[in-house]
């Protein structure tokens, strides 16, 4: 089976079949920098880092451009409001490159923390100004925008007669002309779903630059379609971003690049789903905003413990990326559990007792082919997960019964579990999980002993062990030759 992809703007799984068939050319709306992460950065970035992962096993050459915003992106993502990022330099009285140069960093260090592999080149929306305008210019030329005042517009309603705009989206052009606001600061607008390409600077706003329609800045829509064609070419393979990015954002991006070079530039649009918060939307003003720091250290209100990277990121990979996924502290509480598990039987897969002789058979191509249909059918980590947990109730078995593996198997299933754990889920061992495997080969000798007594038939013994342990929170499953068990949760 070949990797399948589900592709917005067809609204269909396709076989993803590249336009250079060794180089990938992938790029990815990164955070506007200017609070702190939190899980909606998260996901979008896992998603993406799991795509960008796969792609590489896969033996693809990837060039990954994950941009930063730090111009143009202004208040509820209208054209219309203060600039977010120079609302929060006057909120907090700094230069607004030193928020940029904060955020920046303090979301890098939680991508880090979450192991999300660096992108190949992460440009900076305002250190690309040249190219932004040069392809306003190209727009105009065109035919599709329109200058008022010092600020450019992209005439909407001229490009659908050429183009279809609202493809990506569904939305449609006449339902858009008899939905429309009057807003303020609207009105130089010939449509109010035209969208801004340059705005011309009121005299205190700060970033601006020169350009020959005034001293301005570019509309936020704009550094995206100029950096990903800077980057990858007129045109690439893939586009992604979280799907509260699907329009205006995306939909006009892909008006800007088809109005400036004739033709759509994105082979394959990808979008992650929401989470959402014991039900509801996540937002500052619902209270329920918690950051990534916080999850880490447990400080949030909503939050019983802290929770680790590794959790989170299990947490995420848990649902497949195009699923709404809702948190709540008992779903977390259960990934970290799970997780634990599955660590716990990868780092004791290196102490199985080999022995030629083994009896025992483990279909490991089948399991192998399993992990990778899972990952070619749209990145379904989920039943990646499930199938990989499959492995782990092997491995335990045989561990509990105490029985040997031969060389060969354990190589396969080593080299298995090393490709979709480590490298593919990008799942890392994390400082407990000493502790866990400790835990794990106690758990373990504790129930060989009663396996002993048993046999013995020292019930009185095996059941003290059995209820010992049910008391501690191990739940025990016996099996017709052996055991399984699993902590409660
Ligand atoms: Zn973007």
């Amino acid at each position: 089976m070949k990797l399948n992809i589900y592709n917005t703007i067809s609204r269909k799984k396709e076989i993803f079949e590249p336009i250079n068939p060794k180089h990938v050319g992938m790029y990815v709306c990164g955070p506007t920098v200017y609070g702190n992460p939190h899980l909606g950065h998260a996901r979008p970035a896992i998603t993406f880092d799991l795509l960008f992962r796969y792609l590489q096993q896969l033996g693809y050459k990837v060039r990954y451009v994950r941009n930063i915003t730090d111009v143009g992106h202004l208040e509820n993502d209208a054209d219309s409001g203060e600039d977010k990022i120079a609302k929060k330099a006057r909120l907090e009285e700094l230069e607004p490159m030193e928020i940029v140069q904060y955020y920046t960093e303090s979301y890098h260090n939680a991508m880090s923390a979450l192991n999300v592999k660096s992108p190949s080149i992460e440009p900076r929306a305002s250190g690309h100004i040249i190219e932004q305008i040069e392809m306003i210019e190209k727009i105009m030329e065109n035919g599709f925008a329109y200058e008022v005042n010092g600020s450019v517009y992209f005439d909407v309603e001229k490009y659908s007669k050429s183009f279809h705009y609202g493809k990506l989206s569904g939305r449609i052009i006449d339902d858009l002309l008899a939905n429309t606001l009057d807003l303020d600061g609207q009105d130089e607008k010939k449509n109010s779903f035209d969208f801004a390409l340059w705005k011309k600077a009121s005299p205190e706003h700060i970033m601006r630059w020169h350009s020959k329609w005034s001293d301005g800045f570019p509309g936020w829509h704009m550094e995206c379609s100029a950096m990903s064609i800077k980057y990858l070419g007129e045109k690439f393979d893939i586009h992604g971003g979280g799907m509260d990015l699907l329009f205006p954002h995306h939909e006009c991006e892909i008006a800007q690049s088809a109005a400036a070079l004739g033709f759509e530039s994105v082979k394959y649009w990808l979008h992650n789903n929401m989470i959402t918060i014991n039900g509801q939307k996540m937002g500052k003003s619902l209270g329920n905003f918690i950051n990534l720091e916080e999850f880490f250290t447990g400080s949030h209100k909503l939050l019983t413990q802290p929770y680790s990277a590794m959790t989170i990121r299990f947490f995420l990979l848990q649902a497949h990326y195009r699923s709404t996924l809702d948190f709540s502290n008992e779903a977390l509480q259960a990934a970290e559990k799970g997780l634990a598990r599955l660590m716990t039987a990868y780092g004791s897969v290196s102490k199985l007792k080999v022995s030629e002789t083994s009896t025992i058979s483990i279909n490991l191509d089948e399991l192998n082919q399993k992990c990778f249909d899972a990952m070619n059918d749209d990145l379904n980590s989920p039943i990646l997960i499930s199938h990989l947990f499959d492995a782990v109730k092997t491995i335990n078995l045989i561990i509990s019964d105490n029985e040997q593996i031969n060389k060969s198997d354990l190589d396969k299933l080593k080299s298995i579990l090393d490709t979709f754990i480590l490298d593919v889920l990008g799942l890392v061992p994390e400082n407990n999980s000493t502790n866990e495997a400790v835990l794990s080969d106690v758990i373990n000798l504790m129930l060989n002993l009663r396996m002993e007594a048993k046999a013995k038939k020292d019930f009185e013994l095996s059941d003290k062990i059995r209820n010992e342990l049910n008391k501690i929170g191990v739940e025990i499953k016996d099996k017709k030759d052996g055991f399984d068990w699993s902590l409660k949760s």
